[in-house]
């Protein structure tokens, strides 16, 4: 008999796997999948660490978090400094004064913060969804050519549709700073994420390719809780409704250049062009190698069969998860974690956070 049995090998599952086996406590991990690592899978394409679902770059200012994970596999010295290509332009992202000053040939904070506090005027009262806060963040011209046609692909929904929290996450500068995030730690794995959740499973009983939904009868009899990381309604066979999610499709490609576009991340900001982004993987680790691999990235609504990657919540969404929430609360033997168990757009930091926190009150 197993203490625990931990749905799912992502972040959440394998550092709970990971403590409760430090406790003395017996796991069983099992992954629907086959492999480990969760959506931060990393694989080695031509010498390349691929982030084969999407691009992960670790940052966050806990600093227990950040020793945490150095404690497991190196990181690298990587800075998020994404560009954004609008039809022929380039811009630098985050909003700072390279950008600032590429839209309106200007070049001092003040004379950039003159024409936003003008362009932010239209918007009077608190910003109620992220059109109006995109505009008060910065105004409409960047609006315009940086933010509405990049955030109605990656959400197919009109950006007064969105919930105003999720442009938050982007800074807004009057400094020369590239720099994505605000966060004092950042990197990226040297030999991938994979590795990482590696380390973290080590010595621990793993079973891939094994969907604990359609076995759940005799995994349950397995083990005295189970730790479950996959998405909550699906563990209710969505009996009250799906909720949304946001998923990607990728269209990988090995190029026969050493190097495709000179960054890691070009957002395509305009409508037009189907995909959101292109990842150039080798930039992320400062690769020499001949090739390179890139992903185009496609953002869809999520069906029945997808991988969900992003959930969406907004009002409509949340208010679902909650009375699933009141459902897994009076669920015994069980508890729910994770971006997907807990329906929440979690970082990577976060995951590992509430991760153990959860472990500091469950394994005493
Ligand atoms: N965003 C944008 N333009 C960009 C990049 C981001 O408008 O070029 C906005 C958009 O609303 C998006 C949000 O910022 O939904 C978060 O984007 P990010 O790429 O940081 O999300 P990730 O997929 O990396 O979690």
């Amino acid at each position: 008999m197993y203490d625990y049995l931990v749905v799912g090998a992502g972040p959440y599952g394998a550092v709970f796997a990971h403590e409760a086996t430090k406790k003395g406590k017996k796991v069983l991990v099992v992954e629907k999948r086959d492999h480990i690592a969760g959506n931060i899978y990393t694989e080695r394409v031509e010498g390349i660490n691929v982030h084969k679902y999407g691009a992960h770059i670790f940052h966050t200012s806990d600093k227990e978090i950040w020793d945490y994970v150095n404690s497991f596999v190196e990181f690298n010295n990587y800075i998020n400094a994404p560009v954004a290509r609008y039809k022929d332009e380039l811009y630098n992202l985050p909003f700072n004064m390279n950008t600032f000053s590429k839209m309106w040939n200007i070049k001092t904070p003040k004379e950039a913060k003159d024409i936003i506090e003008k362009q932010k005027q239209e918007i009077t009262g608190e910003p109620q969804n992220l059109e109006e806060q995109a505009i008060s963040l910065v105004g409409r011209d960047i609006y315009e050519k940086l933010i509405k046609g990049y955030t109605e692909k990656q959400w197919e929904r009109d950006c007064t549709q969105i919930p105003a929290f999720i442009i938050k996450r982007l800074p807004v500068r009057f400094t020369f700073d590239n720099n994505y995030f605000r966060d004092r730690y950042q990197g990226i794995p040297v030999n991938g994420y994979t590795e990482l959740v590696e380390k973290l499973l080590e010595g621990i009983e793993v079973r891939t390719g094994v969907d604990f939904l359609e076995n759940r009868e005799e995994l349950r009899k397995l083990a005295k809780k189970v730790i479950y990381t996959g998405p909550i309604d699906a563990y209710f066979n969505y009996e009250l409704g799906e909720l949304a999610y946001r998923s990607i499709h990728f269209e990988n490609e090995i190029l026969d250049t050493d190097n495709f576009q000179g960054n890691a991340v070009v957002n395509y900001t305009e409508r037009e062009v189907p995909y959101t982004r292109i990842i150039e993987h080798k930039h992320f680790e400062f690769g020499e190698q001949e090739k390179t691999v890139i992903s185009k990235e496609y953002s869809r609504e999520w069906k029945l069969g997808d991988e969900p990657y992003y959930p969406i919540n907004d009002a409509k969404n949340n208010e679902l998860y909650q009375q699933y929430k009141a459902l897994a609360d009076k669920e015994e033997n069980i508890e729910f974690g994770g971006r997907l168990g807990e329906y929440k757009y979690y970082d990577m930091d976060k995951v590992i956070r509430s991760s153990l926190d959860f472990c500091k009150k469950e394994l005493k």
